[in-house]
């Protein structure tokens, strides 16, 4: 996927402007990214109307090829649509703040609901949580296990009482033991049904919550707008929180739910724990629809500090065995002017995620390597066979380091060297068609 828009700025590089068929194309691809995503179709298609509207005929930022300065509307756009501030749970003036959880079943309500109670308790609230969900078989044990987890008291009546009659005693439970937050978990079906809407809508005329939040699961994908389109129009929704963001989806349900409801979403389920639970980041998203990590950022960042012509020029150093220990460095030098290295992995999409993390970069290592060569004669970094054992120990003197150090640079730079002479060698005998062994 982010190879397709790849190609896409590829095949854009290097024209001038942004015609009504640059869009156009980079357009068609980006439709197919968000339906990988499992954005709705609908939604999809006012959405790329939208960006074809602003894109053509905008001007092309001058660091930008017309395929990033595309792909740098749509990131806007979708972080726009998505909500470009986070959004916060609204605490009623007088208390207690009555939330109601409502979605389908298995959406992750009961858990969201702990995850909720949790996350308001740390921020210094005190929660209770409401077992609403008569139906589900140990659905009311279940929220007892999670409530004690997070160590907030649940209110329950057992499964003979009515939800209605159940959400109202808790509410008078909670302002009795000075609960300032009610958290309702309620019952879900596996599809939308009226007896369903009608059992919430009784809750919801009874308790007047101040927040209703709509718990989607984020691998629902397509489907995820009819629910939340008729959840909202039933019943009325006050915010979302999404699901299940720790798996493979997309994430395109967030994109289809929040355009259909215009509400806020304001958390993010991303694990099966307790604490997997994290307030929404409109441009995150953005980035993970369009499965390119943060590859606009970088784009952004590489146009700042890289400079193709001199990136060219390496190549033919490179080529011609020229290259010395002063290109070495101007290198190191462009790489660290872009941030941290570990950043730039992170942002690098199929580089980035968990494993890249663990993966230290000693940024140390580079401070030293730069201070070595920093401390050699302009001769010594053009002609580095001239480096003899005095000069190492004057070098590792100079830069701080040890001699061991100096070597060991040297060594590495020599087999990049030779690297490179086979990597150059090899193309050549390539292109000439014959093997190379
Ligand atoms: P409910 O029917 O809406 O109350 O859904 P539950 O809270 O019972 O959750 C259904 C299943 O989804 C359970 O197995 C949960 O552990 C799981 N679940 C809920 N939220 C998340 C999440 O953010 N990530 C993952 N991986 N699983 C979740
Ligand atoms: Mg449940």
């Amino acid at each position: 996927l982010a190879d397709k828009l790849q190609n896409t700025l590829q095949k854009l590089k290097g024209k001038g402007k942004l015609t009504e068929n640059d869009v156009a194309e980079a357009m068609r691809e980006v439709k197919l990214a968000l339906l990988e995503a499992d954005v709705n179709f609908k939604v999809v298609k006012d959405f790329v109307k939208i960006v074809k509207e602003r894109a053509t005929g905008s001007e092309v930022f001058e660091s930008l090829t017309p395929g990033q300065q595309v792909i740098k509307i749509v990131n806007e756009e979708l972080t726009e649509l998505m909500g470009t501030t986070q959004s916060k749970i609204t605490f009623s003036s007088k208390p207690p703040t009555v939330i109601m959880l409502v979605g389908l079943q298995g959406a992750g309500k009961t858990t969201t609901s702990g995850k909720l109670a949790g996350y308001l308790k740390k921020q210094g609230k005190r929660p209770l949580l409401v077992a609403g969900d008569i139906y589900r078989p140990a659905a009311i044990k279940q929220l007892e296990v999670v409530g004690s987890q997070v160590d907030v008291p649940v209110f329950t009546l057992g499964d003979q009482i009515s939800p209605v009659d159940i959400a109202k005693a808790g509410v008078e439970h909670g302002i009795k033991h000075g609960n300032d937050v009610v958290l309702i978990d309620t019952a879900g079906r596996l599809h939308i049904d009226d007896t369903l809407m009608d059992e919430l809508k009784d809750i919801k005329t009874t308790v007047k919550p101040q927040e209703i939040l709509l718990v989607v699961d984020s691998m629902t994908g397509q489907d995820a707008v009819n629910v939340a389109e008729h959840f909202d129009t039933k019943l009325g929704v006050d915010g979302i929180i999404l699901t299940k963001l720790d798996g493979d989806t997309r994430g395109g349900a967030a994109l289809s739910v929040r355009a259909v409801t215009r509400k806020p979403i304001k958390f993010v389920g991303l694990g099966e724990k307790l604490n997997d639970l994290e307030p929404f980041h409109p441009d995150r998203m953005a980035s993970r629809i369009l499965g390119m990590g943060d590859v606009l950022s970088l784009i952004e960042k590489a146009q700042v500090s890289f400079d193709e012509k001199k990136a060219k020029e390496l190549e033919n150093k490179i080529k011609t065995q020229q290259f010395t220990f002063e290109d070495f460095l101007e290198q190191l030098q462009q790489v660290q002017s872009m941030g941290p290295i570990s950043q730039l992995l992170e942002m690098i999409p199929g580089a980035g995620g968990k494993q890249m993390k663990n993966l230290e970069v000693d940024e140390k290592e580079l401070v030293h390597i730069q201070a070595i060569i920093q401390s050699m004669t302009t001769g010594e970094r053009k002609t580095p066979t001239i480096i003899n054992g005095s000069r190492r120990k004057r070098i590792a003197k100079g830069s701080g380091t040890s001699v061991a150090q100096v070597n060991r640079l040297i060594k590495q730079f020599d087999q990049t060297k030779k690297m490179m002479k086979q990597f150059t060698d090899m193309e050549k005998t390539m292109k000439k068609g014959g093997k190379f062994k």
